[in-house]
Protein backbone atom coordinates (compact mmCIF):
# COMPACT_ATOMS: atom_id res chain seq x y z
CA UNK A 1 0.00 0.00 0.00
CA UNK A 2 1.07 3.18 -1.00
CA UNK A 3 -0.92 5.66 0.58
CA UNK A 4 -1.48 5.04 4.06
CA UNK A 5 0.66 3.87 7.13
CA UNK A 6 -0.39 2.06 10.44
CA UNK A 7 -2.91 2.10 12.15
CA UNK A 8 -0.45 4.25 14.71
CA UNK A 9 -1.51 5.42 18.26
CA UNK A 10 -1.99 9.24 17.84
CA UNK A 11 -1.15 11.43 20.73
CA UNK A 12 -4.71 13.54 19.68
CA UNK A 13 -6.97 10.96 17.95
CA UNK A 14 -6.38 7.59 19.70
CA UNK A 15 -6.15 4.59 16.94
CA UNK A 16 -5.32 6.41 13.95
CA UNK A 17 -4.87 5.31 10.23
CA UNK A 18 -2.77 8.39 8.33
CA UNK A 19 -2.86 8.68 4.68
CA UNK A 20 -0.04 10.42 2.81
CA UNK A 21 -1.83 12.53 -0.13
CA UNK A 22 1.73 14.59 -0.96
CA UNK A 23 5.00 13.37 -2.26
CA UNK A 24 7.90 13.64 0.41
CA UNK A 25 8.53 17.20 1.98
CA UNK A 26 6.15 19.25 -0.21
CA UNK A 27 5.22 21.98 2.08
CA UNK A 28 4.63 25.34 2.68
CA UNK A 29 7.02 25.73 5.74
CA UNK A 30 10.36 24.65 6.47
CA UNK A 31 9.71 23.73 10.29
CA UNK A 32 13.02 23.56 12.04
CA UNK A 33 11.20 20.48 14.12
CA UNK A 34 9.54 18.58 11.42
CA UNK A 35 10.21 14.78 12.04
CA UNK A 36 9.81 14.27 8.26
CA UNK A 37 13.34 16.01 7.82
CA UNK A 38 13.88 19.73 5.82
CA UNK A 39 11.14 20.69 3.25
CA UNK A 40 12.68 19.75 -0.45
CA UNK A 41 10.02 21.52 -1.89
CA UNK A 42 8.51 24.95 -0.59
CA UNK A 43 5.00 25.93 -2.31
CA UNK A 44 2.54 27.59 -1.74
CA UNK A 45 1.10 26.44 -5.34
CA UNK A 46 -1.91 23.56 -4.57
CA UNK A 47 -2.32 20.86 -7.07
CA UNK A 48 -3.11 17.33 -8.19
CA UNK A 49 -0.84 14.90 -6.76
CA UNK A 50 -1.90 11.44 -6.99
CA UNK A 51 -5.32 10.05 -8.24
CA UNK A 52 -8.03 9.86 -5.80
CA UNK A 53 -9.19 6.21 -6.86
CA UNK A 54 -5.89 5.00 -5.75
CA UNK A 55 -6.01 6.59 -2.53
CA UNK A 56 -9.22 5.27 -1.83
CA UNK A 57 -8.25 1.67 -2.34
CA UNK A 58 -5.63 1.67 -0.25
CA UNK A 59 -7.32 3.17 2.57
CA UNK A 60 -10.34 0.28 1.92
CA UNK A 61 -7.66 -2.38 2.36
CA UNK A 62 -6.25 -0.91 5.07
CA UNK A 63 -9.13 -0.74 7.32
CA UNK A 64 -10.61 -4.22 6.20
CA UNK A 65 -7.66 -5.52 6.84
CA UNK A 66 -7.52 -4.58 10.62
CA UNK A 67 -9.01 -5.76 13.20
CA UNK A 68 -9.42 -3.49 15.21
CA UNK A 69 -11.58 -0.01 15.39
CA UNK A 70 -10.16 2.57 13.75
CA UNK A 71 -10.90 5.88 15.09
CA UNK A 72 -9.59 8.65 12.56
CA UNK A 73 -8.91 8.35 9.18
CA UNK A 74 -6.27 10.90 9.20
CA UNK A 75 -4.54 12.77 6.69
CA UNK A 76 -0.72 13.83 7.95
CA UNK A 77 1.42 13.24 4.96
CA UNK A 78 5.24 14.08 4.56
CA UNK A 79 4.00 17.70 3.71
CA UNK A 80 1.24 19.49 3.92
CA UNK A 81 -1.78 18.15 2.92
CA UNK A 82 -3.88 21.11 1.68
CA UNK A 83 -1.62 21.66 -0.65
CA UNK A 84 -3.17 18.50 -2.74
CA UNK A 85 -5.97 20.14 -5.06
CA UNK A 86 -8.05 16.86 -4.49
CA UNK A 87 -8.44 16.97 -0.66
CA UNK A 88 -12.00 17.38 -0.38
CA UNK A 89 -12.56 14.68 -2.96
CA UNK A 90 -10.62 12.61 -1.57
CA UNK A 91 -12.54 12.77 1.55
CA UNK A 92 -15.74 12.73 0.04
CA UNK A 93 -15.04 9.43 -1.50
CA UNK A 94 -13.83 7.82 2.21
CA UNK A 95 -16.83 9.06 3.71
CA UNK A 96 -19.31 7.58 1.12
CA UNK A 97 -17.56 4.01 1.47
CA UNK A 98 -16.93 4.18 5.50
CA UNK A 99 -18.00 5.13 8.64
CA UNK A 100 -14.86 6.21 9.97
CA UNK A 101 -14.07 9.80 11.47
CA UNK A 102 -12.00 12.05 8.90
CA UNK A 103 -9.01 14.40 10.43
CA UNK A 104 -6.49 16.64 8.88
CA UNK A 105 -3.87 17.99 10.66
CA UNK A 106 -2.69 20.62 8.44
CA UNK A 107 -0.24 24.13 9.53
CA UNK A 108 -2.77 26.31 8.15
CA UNK A 109 -1.03 28.15 6.24
CA UNK A 110 -3.09 28.02 2.86
CA UNK A 111 -6.63 27.47 4.76
CA UNK A 112 -7.83 30.03 2.91
CA UNK A 113 -8.08 28.46 -0.55
CA UNK A 114 -8.96 25.05 1.30
CA UNK A 115 -11.69 25.85 3.21
CA UNK A 116 -14.40 23.72 1.33
CA UNK A 117 -11.83 20.53 1.25
CA UNK A 118 -11.56 21.18 4.81
CA UNK A 119 -15.20 21.39 5.73
CA UNK A 120 -15.95 18.01 4.65
CA UNK A 121 -13.95 16.66 7.53
CA UNK A 122 -14.60 16.05 10.94
CA UNK A 123 -11.74 17.52 12.71
CA UNK A 124 -9.35 19.77 11.77
CA UNK A 125 -6.12 20.37 14.19
CA UNK A 126 -3.93 23.71 12.87
CA UNK A 127 -1.19 24.53 14.31
CA UNK A 128 -0.13 27.51 15.91
CA UNK A 129 3.68 27.77 16.98
CA UNK A 130 4.13 31.72 16.67
CA UNK A 131 2.09 34.46 16.57
CA UNK A 132 4.97 36.96 16.20
CA UNK A 133 6.49 37.40 12.82
CA UNK A 134 9.93 37.08 13.49
CA UNK A 135 10.14 33.74 15.69
CA UNK A 136 7.33 32.18 13.06
CA UNK A 137 9.96 33.30 10.60
CA UNK A 138 12.60 30.92 12.54
CA UNK A 139 10.32 28.38 13.61
CA UNK A 140 8.17 27.82 10.89
CA UNK A 141 10.35 29.27 8.20
CA UNK A 142 7.26 29.62 5.91
CA UNK A 143 7.31 30.10 1.84
CA UNK A 144 8.38 33.75 1.55
CA UNK A 145 4.88 34.68 0.28
CA UNK A 146 3.16 34.06 3.63
CA UNK A 147 2.12 36.37 5.66
CA UNK A 148 1.52 35.78 9.24
CA UNK A 149 -0.88 38.20 9.38
CA UNK A 150 -3.21 36.90 6.72
CA UNK A 151 -2.51 32.84 8.71
CA UNK A 152 -3.98 34.23 11.35
CA UNK A 153 -6.54 35.54 9.82
CA UNK A 154 -7.49 33.41 7.83
CA UNK A 155 -7.71 30.48 10.62
CA UNK A 156 -10.03 32.60 12.47
CA UNK A 157 -12.10 33.37 9.59
CA UNK A 158 -12.25 29.73 9.14
CA UNK A 159 -12.70 28.91 13.00
CA UNK A 160 -16.04 30.99 11.70
CA UNK A 161 -17.27 28.75 9.35
CA UNK A 162 -16.66 25.19 9.90
CA UNK A 163 -19.19 23.27 11.69
CA UNK A 164 -16.74 20.13 12.96
CA UNK A 165 -14.00 19.88 16.03
CA UNK A 166 -11.03 22.38 15.51
CA UNK A 167 -7.93 21.82 17.81
CA UNK A 168 -4.94 23.55 17.60
CA UNK A 169 -0.81 22.60 18.37
CA UNK A 170 1.94 24.23 19.67
CA UNK A 171 4.99 23.14 19.51
CA UNK A 172 7.37 24.47 22.26
CA UNK A 173 11.40 24.47 21.47
CA UNK A 174 13.78 26.34 24.00
CA UNK A 175 14.60 30.06 23.08
CA UNK A 176 12.84 29.83 20.16
CA UNK A 177 9.19 30.00 20.65
CA UNK A 178 8.53 29.70 24.40
CA UNK A 179 9.41 33.51 25.46
CA UNK A 180 6.71 35.44 27.31
CA UNK A 181 5.50 37.56 24.12
CA UNK A 182 4.40 34.68 22.50
CA UNK A 183 3.05 33.17 25.12
CA UNK A 184 1.05 36.54 25.72
CA UNK A 185 0.01 36.70 21.77
CA UNK A 186 -0.83 33.06 21.29
CA UNK A 187 -3.21 33.20 24.82
CA UNK A 188 -4.68 36.73 23.07
CA UNK A 189 -4.98 34.27 19.74
CA UNK A 190 -6.65 31.46 20.78
CA UNK A 191 -9.30 33.13 23.63
CA UNK A 192 -10.55 34.77 19.84
CA UNK A 193 -9.85 31.21 18.13
CA UNK A 194 -11.46 29.33 21.02
CA UNK A 195 -10.35 25.48 19.56
CA UNK A 196 -12.20 22.33 21.41
CA UNK A 197 -8.80 21.53 22.81
CA UNK A 198 -5.46 23.80 22.26
CA UNK A 199 -2.15 21.41 22.41
CA UNK A 200 0.90 21.72 23.95
CA UNK A 201 4.06 19.56 23.29
CA UNK A 202 7.42 19.55 22.53
CA UNK A 203 9.84 17.26 19.98
CA UNK A 204 9.87 13.43 21.06
CA UNK A 205 11.59 12.37 18.18
CA UNK A 206 14.45 13.72 16.43
CA UNK A 207 13.70 16.90 14.63
CA UNK A 208 15.20 18.49 11.06
CA UNK A 209 17.78 21.10 13.10
CA UNK A 210 19.92 18.61 15.30
CA UNK A 211 20.57 21.91 17.39
CA UNK A 212 16.45 22.37 18.63
CA UNK A 213 15.55 21.55 21.87
CA UNK A 214 12.11 20.83 23.65
CA UNK A 215 10.98 23.67 25.79
CA UNK A 216 11.17 23.28 29.74
CA UNK A 217 8.56 25.98 29.65
CA UNK A 218 5.47 23.49 28.68
CA UNK A 219 3.93 23.84 32.19
CA UNK A 220 4.03 27.47 32.73
CA UNK A 221 2.55 27.42 29.50
CA UNK A 222 -0.25 25.01 30.73
CA UNK A 223 -0.50 27.57 33.09
CA UNK A 224 -1.21 30.98 31.30
CA UNK A 225 -3.09 28.94 28.84
CA UNK A 226 -5.70 27.33 31.58
CA UNK A 227 -5.76 30.73 33.60
CA UNK A 228 -7.44 32.07 30.33
CA UNK A 229 -9.90 29.34 29.72
CA UNK A 230 -8.27 27.73 26.99
CA UNK A 231 -9.18 24.17 27.05
CA UNK A 232 -5.31 22.66 26.85
CA UNK A 233 -4.05 19.78 27.06
CA UNK A 234 -0.05 18.92 27.05
CA UNK A 235 1.84 15.87 24.81
CA UNK A 236 5.22 16.11 26.02
CA UNK A 237 4.96 11.89 26.18
CA UNK A 238 6.54 9.35 24.07
CA UNK A 239 3.85 6.84 22.65
CA UNK A 240 3.97 3.95 24.93
CA UNK A 241 1.68 1.95 22.35
CA UNK A 242 2.85 -0.64 19.73
CA UNK A 243 2.79 0.87 16.29
CA UNK A 244 0.33 -1.76 13.99
CA UNK A 245 1.18 -2.39 10.82
CA UNK A 246 -1.51 -5.55 10.38
CA UNK A 247 -2.69 -3.58 7.08
CA UNK A 248 0.74 -5.02 5.58
CA UNK A 249 0.97 -8.11 4.49
CA UNK A 250 4.94 -7.26 4.68
CA UNK A 251 5.63 -5.52 8.45
CA UNK A 252 8.97 -4.34 7.06
CA UNK A 253 6.81 -2.23 4.44
CA UNK A 254 4.63 -0.69 7.27
CA UNK A 255 7.29 -0.06 8.81
CA UNK A 256 9.03 1.83 6.58
CA UNK A 257 6.16 3.54 5.92
CA UNK A 258 6.23 4.72 9.49
CA UNK A 259 9.37 5.83 9.16
CA UNK A 260 8.77 7.89 5.94
CA UNK A 261 6.13 10.22 8.39
CA UNK A 262 7.83 9.77 11.54
CA UNK A 263 11.06 8.40 12.76
CA UNK A 264 10.50 5.18 14.79
CA UNK A 265 12.38 4.32 18.43
CA UNK A 266 14.72 1.25 17.57
CA UNK A 267 13.12 -0.74 20.87
CA UNK A 268 9.61 -0.38 19.50
CA UNK A 269 10.50 -1.31 15.81
CA UNK A 270 12.32 -4.25 17.73
CA UNK A 271 8.56 -5.10 19.11
CA UNK A 272 6.82 -5.30 16.69
CA UNK A 273 8.97 -6.85 14.62
CA UNK A 274 9.26 -9.97 17.00
CA UNK A 275 5.87 -9.57 17.60
CA UNK A 276 5.57 -10.65 13.91
CA UNK A 277 7.98 -13.52 14.00
CA UNK A 278 11.01 -11.67 12.57
CA UNK A 279 14.66 -11.61 13.89
CA UNK A 280 14.60 -7.78 14.80
CA UNK A 281 18.44 -7.43 15.09
CA UNK A 282 19.10 -9.30 11.22
CA UNK A 283 16.32 -7.26 9.98
CA UNK A 284 17.16 -3.76 11.40
CA UNK A 285 20.86 -4.48 10.32
CA UNK A 286 20.01 -5.66 6.53
CA UNK A 287 17.54 -2.52 6.37
CA UNK A 288 20.99 -0.38 7.72
CA UNK A 289 23.42 -2.31 5.27
CA UNK A 290 21.02 -1.60 2.04
CA UNK A 291 21.13 1.74 2.70
CA UNK A 292 17.07 2.07 3.36
CA UNK A 293 17.47 3.07 7.22
CA UNK A 294 19.70 4.96 9.60
CA UNK A 295 19.96 5.45 13.37
CA UNK A 296 19.75 8.79 14.89
CA UNK A 297 19.97 9.81 18.03
CA UNK A 298 17.56 12.17 20.25
CA UNK A 299 17.20 12.68 23.75
CA UNK A 300 19.39 10.27 24.58
CA UNK A 301 16.91 7.60 22.38
CA UNK A 302 18.41 5.52 19.39
CA UNK A 303 15.60 5.85 16.58
CA UNK A 304 15.32 4.65 13.43
CA UNK A 305 14.87 6.34 10.44
CA UNK A 306 14.19 6.41 6.37
CA UNK A 307 18.29 7.06 5.20
CA UNK A 308 17.33 10.06 3.00
CA UNK A 309 15.46 11.71 5.56
CA UNK A 310 17.76 14.43 6.18
CA UNK A 311 18.96 14.23 9.98
CA UNK A 312 21.79 14.01 11.14
CA UNK A 313 22.92 10.73 11.63
CA UNK A 314 24.17 9.08 14.66
CA UNK A 315 27.69 9.17 15.47
S1 LIG B 1 6.21 20.08 10.63
FE1 LIG B 1 4.54 19.95 9.16
S2 LIG B 1 4.32 22.05 8.47
FE2 LIG B 1 6.30 21.93 9.39
S3 LIG B 1 7.72 21.47 7.70
FE3 LIG B 1 7.11 19.51 8.63
S4 LIG B 1 5.39 18.84 7.39
FE4 LIG B 1 5.64 21.03 6.98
Amino acid sequence: MKYVFGPVPSRRLGVSLGINNIPKKYCTYSCVYCQVGKTTNLTVNRRPFFKPEDVLRDVLLAIRGFKKEIDYVTFVPDGEPTLDINLGKIIKMIKENVKNKVAIITNGSIIKSAFSDLAEADLVSVKVDAVVDEIYRKVNRPHPSLSLTAVLRDIEEFRKSYGGILITETMLLEGLNDGPENLSKTVEFLRRVSPRDAYLSVPVRPPAEPSVRPSRRIFEWYESFIESGINTKVLDYQEEDSFATAGFEDPIEGLLKIMAVHPLREDYVCKILMERHIHPDKAINDLIERGAVRRVEYNGKVYLTLADSGYAPKS
